[in-house]
């Protein structure tokens, strides 16, 4: 999608600190960490936020999370534990609209959320 932050990234038009890639999603650090492991989880295909998705999007979701767990395993937060958090809208605290997923680990992360 023109004009959309994250479309360029998984486009590789705008650089990013990748972790990992495939055809159907990319994994890069986020550029302002809010814990010691910090990153994000994008689909290449542009979707708005988790408002979007629809039971056709299951198979991309289910992708992402088993994606997500490799990844927490090769980090070695696995067994420490993290957090998976999406944001949607103003309320949620999103900033870019496209669908991504943070990954938070290597501290205690408060609960509630602030
Ligand atoms: O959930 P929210 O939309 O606020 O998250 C967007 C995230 O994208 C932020 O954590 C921000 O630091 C990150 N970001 C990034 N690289 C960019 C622009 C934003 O990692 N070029």
């Amino acid at each position: 999608m023109e004009d959309c932050l994250f479309c360029k990234i998984a486009a590789g038009e705008i650089p990013s600190n990748k972790l990992f890639e495939d055809d159907k999603l990319l994994a890069f650090y986020d550029i302002d960490p809010q814990a010691p492991v910090h990153f994000l989880v994008i689909p290449k295909q542009h979707i708005a936020s988790a408002a979007a998705l629809t039971e056709d999007d299951a198979a991309l979701l289910g992708h992402i999370y088993a994606v997500i767990a490799q990844l927490c395993k090769k980090l070695g937060v696995d067994e420490s534990g993290y957090r998976v958090v999406t944001n949607v809208g103003a309320d949620g605290g999103q900033s870019v609209k496209h669908l991504h997923f943070h990954v938070l680990a290597k501290r205690s992360l408060a609960w509630p959320p602030g």
